[in-house]
């Protein structure tokens, strides 16, 4: 039985990629088997810097002789050196599927693929991604004729289980089929010529393995990107090759050795949505440094405003990031994280209209009496429910309400939530039942999950589990993929 399953997944399997996995033991098979070593593929190239850890070449293999850390692994290479590697720039080999092409670009929307290709601006440039229909992949190609725009191809399979964009050309595979299409264009409205290069590289949860704390003389401070309600935040290098944020805290801001706790803990979160925690840097006598990956267009209500022109016509670019920070928030609620502060303040946009969630948990760590209590003139009320207003309960469901008025930043191109009214006016008006009125020229199906966000008792707003995937439905619907 389990056999069977197997071969059907292995069929599967190998008609998308071309490659032949190799089956499992049976398990009368396996008992006295050797362990087979897990042998893992470097997808992106990672430069060692700690003692200890090992440097990743891309396509490489690598045996993998600890994984019992989520995030970092230990591994020995060809030549038999052994360290330690992050484990989000590896994949097994036998799963590795169409992750090892440069072309291939897994979960990338529609929207952001096209931002990618029109910032490459390369006739023929092009990506494979998956399709929002599941199981289906989608190519995406850019051509400058008659004007630069990206043309979306569904890949699809005959009944003989081969691929095709035109009927006429065939092929068993994918990439066999990118194969034929980078020598003719086969209908397609370019010849498959290159994929977009210089693609950034994730974030590593923590800048070494086991590592949160970082020596100050590591970092390299740089231009100011901003100041917020901690202080002032500038952009730093660490040890002279990655790039870093550092939020300088303000003298007695925080409570620092909770949060210095608490900062292991959140250097374990890990998600493509959410604004890596480095680590912490603490020196004597000072306020300490929150040390977080780098986001370089700086924050989602600022893009907003400065993109109103571009981006309050493309919707489907708008629902592109509430999706995104939905994502992310979605992992935070899986681990029971409650952000407590979510509003397009907080939220980080990087290249190719990425899109990450910050500053997550950090508001149980401010000291400020009129950022902590319902009543402070700095509590983000316009973002509150009504159980926060009464009785400061926050839970996933408070943050589910503040998700729904950061959709109605996002769709009025970053305008403040009841216009001028006081928090006191809106705290009221909430408490009776008011909610935000639909934004100008934003579809009525997108307005519903909003209203599904405001419901006045927390059990009756969706989760961010069943708010992505609602979102998602909703962009298929209005959008062609
Ligand atoms: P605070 O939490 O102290 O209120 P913010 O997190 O709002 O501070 O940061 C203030 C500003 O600094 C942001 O609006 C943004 O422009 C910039 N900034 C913060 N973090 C980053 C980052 N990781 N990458 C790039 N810019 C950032």
């Amino acid at each position: 039985m389990v056999k069977m399953q197997f071969d059907m997944l292995v069929n599967v399997f190998r008609s998308a990629t071309g490659i032949q996995p190799t089956p499992p033991p049976m398990p009368d098979e396996g008992a006295s088997a050797p362990v087979k070593p897990k042998v893992v593929v470097a997808l992106y190239n990672y430069k060692a810097i700690e003692t200890g850890d090992l440097s990743l070449e891309k396509n490489q293999e690598y045996e993998v002789l600890s994984d019992s850390q989520e995030h970092w692994w230990k591994v020995k290479d060809a030549r038999g050196n052994v360290g330690f590697i992050p484990s989000n720039y590896v994949k097994e080999k036998e799963s590795l599927g169409l992750q090892q092409y440069d072309w291939y670009v897994y979960d990338m929307s529609r929207q952001r693929s096209e931002s990618l290709l029109k910032h490459e601006d390369k006739e023929g440039c092009f990506v494979v991604r998956n399709s929002s229909t599941r199981g289906l992949y989608t190519l995406s190609l850019y051509t400058k004729i008659p004007h630069p725009h990206v043309k979306h191809y569904h890949i699809k399979q005959n009944a003989r289980g081969e691929f095709y964009l035109s009927e006429k050309h065939c092929c068993n595979s994918i990439p066999d089929l990118i194969n034929y299409h980078k020598h003719n264009s086969g209908g397609l409205a370019s010849r498959l010529k290159t994929s977009p290069h210089d693609r950034p590289t994730p974030a590593t949860a923590g800048l070494s393995h086991d590592k949160w704390e970082i020596d100050p003389s590591a970092l390299v401070l740089l231009e100011e990107l901003g100041s917020g309600q901690f202080g002032v935040v500038r952009k730093g290098k660490w040890r002279g090759s990655i790039d870093v944020a550092v939020k300088m805290m303000k003298e007695g801001s925080m409570s620092e050795e909770d949060f210095i706790d608490e900062a292991k803990v959140m250097t374990k979160l890990q998600h493509t949505n959410l604004v890596q925690l480095y680590g912490i840097c603490s020196m004597k006598n000072r306020p300490i440094y929150i040390v977080t990956e780098y986001m370089r267009h700086g924050s989602l209500l600022n893009y907003l405003r400065r993109h109103e022109q571009s981006l309050s016509i493309n919707q489907g670019l708008l629902l592109d990031m509430c999706i995104q920070v939905c994502k992310g928030m979605a992992y935070l609620e899986r681990h029971n994280y409650i952000h407590r502060d979510l509003a397009a303040r907080n939220c980080l946009v990087g290249s190719e209209n990425l899109v990450k969630v910050a500053d997550f948990g950090l508001a149980r760590y401010v000291l400020d009496d009129q950022y902590t209590s319902s009543g402070g003139t700095k509590f983000p009320i316009k973002w509150a429910p009504p159980e926060v207003l009464n009785y400061i309960r926050f839970s996933s469901k408070s943050d589910v309400w503040a998700y729904g008025v950061l959709m109605w930043e996002v769709f009025t191109c970053g305008k403040m939530p009841y216009g001028r009214l006081t928090n006191t006016e809106v705290a009221e008006r909430v408490q009776r039942g008011m909610i935000l009125e639909r934004p100008q020229s934003c579809y009525k199906e997108v307005y519903d999950v909003m209203r599904k966000c405001w419901s006045h008792l927390p059990e009756n707003r969706p989760s961010f589990k069943i708010l992505k995937e609602t979102l998602i439905g909703v962009s298929q619907g209005i959008l062609v993929d």
